[in-house]
């Protein structure tokens, strides 16, 4: 069983989208196993976001992240990770496929409401920076 990591980001918490966010990825078969509301402050969303260092973006977005709270998930099914990337939609809503959350509900390129680990070594890191194992409840 593969894991990822996934966030509500602080524009969707505002939106009220944590009930939505979470039930598209139940409705299509991954598992919560994990799950908490946080507040990362800059320096947490820039070790969070550390490989974006130095990109144009890094400084706005990290900015964003900090900017409230959000909701962290560990989601756990059969490629989880792809699988959630799928129902996000790409980065950009402009870009994303009809249907998809970043489609439906994100503001721009930024405030695109949900995030998900884009692989497994990304998902270990990403899952470790917020969850200790007895934090995550699999069977
Ligand atoms: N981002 C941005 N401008 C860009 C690219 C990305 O503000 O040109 C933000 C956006 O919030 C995105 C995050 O940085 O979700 C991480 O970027 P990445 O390329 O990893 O996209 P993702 O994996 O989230 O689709
Ligand atoms: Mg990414």
């Amino acid at each position: 069983m593969e894991r990822t990591l996934s966030i509500v980001k602080p524009d969707g918490v505002s939106k009220n989208l944590i009930g939505e966010v979470i039930k598209r990825f139940e409705e299509n078969g991954l598992k919560v196993v994990g799950l908490k509301m946080i507040s990362m402050d800059k320096k947490e969303a820039e070790g969070f976001y550390a490989v974006h260092r130095g990109k144009p973006f890094f400084e706005s977005l990290t900015t964003f992240m900090s900017s409230g709270p959000s909701v962290v998930m560990v989601l756990e099914g059969e490629g989880a990770i792809s699988k959630t990337r799928e129902l996000m939609g790409a980065t950009d809503p402009k870009q994303a496929k009809e249907g998809t959350l970043r489609c439906q509900f994100a503001t721009n390129i930024e405030r695109n409401v949900v995030h998900g680990s884009d692989g497994p070594e990304t998902a270990a890191f990403e899952i470790g920076y917020f969850f200790n194992a007895l934090e995550i409840f699999s069977p």
